[in-house]
């Protein structure tokens, strides 16, 4: 992804507070590996329920919050990812909700949704099989779960915000 800086997270935050703001942590920008991900998702370090995702719509940022669930998925069960769509084991996924935008925020309102629990979708999409006659091209897998993986984040964003995808 084109990187994004301080500047352009805080104005991107479509669902967030003015004190949601003030409150929230950023992640270490100046080490982030811009080329091998797709957004820039981070749990914030300050409070641990929260998280972050900020990427690109066309040439403006676009990021939200989003709260994981006190309780953790059972250990010994596998759960799905539903942006990388990555089978691991449920305690690595947790049940986040997302506050709507706008007014419907404002009542309560929320969008939930199974994400990897570290926000760290971009780095486990690019652990594929080596290359192999069943996978003669680990770079296409890649390509193509993250063309996948970006739609599906624009379409959740697209729910926060209430608009129909
Ligand atoms: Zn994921």
């Amino acid at each position: 992804m084109r990187p994004v800086t301080a500047l352009d997270i805080r104005p991107s935050m479509i669902n967030m507070t003015e004190s949601d703001l003030d409150a929230m942590t950023l992640p270490g920008l100046h080490e982030t590996l811009w080329d091998d991900r797709e957004f820039l998702g981070w749990r914030d370090a300050n409070h641990n329920t929260k998280g972050y995702l900020v990427f690109w719509v066309g040439d403006s940022p676009r990021g939200f919050m989003v709260r994981s669930a006190e309780s953790q998925m059972p250990a010994g069960k596998s759960a799905i990812c539903v942006l990388c769509h990555t089978a691991q084991p449920a305690p690595q996924v947790s049940l986040f909700v997302a506050p709507k935008a706008g007014e419907e925020g404002k009542r309560g309102n929320t969008v939930g949704t199974y994400l990897c629990a570290d926000l760290a979708c971009s780095t486990l999409i690019r652990i594929t099989p080596p290359e192999s006659d069943a996978h003669p091209d680990p770079d296409r897998i890649v390509r193509h779960k993250a063309v996948g993986m970006s739609q599906r984040l624009e379409n959740f964003s697209n729910r926060v915000l209430s608009v129909d995808a």
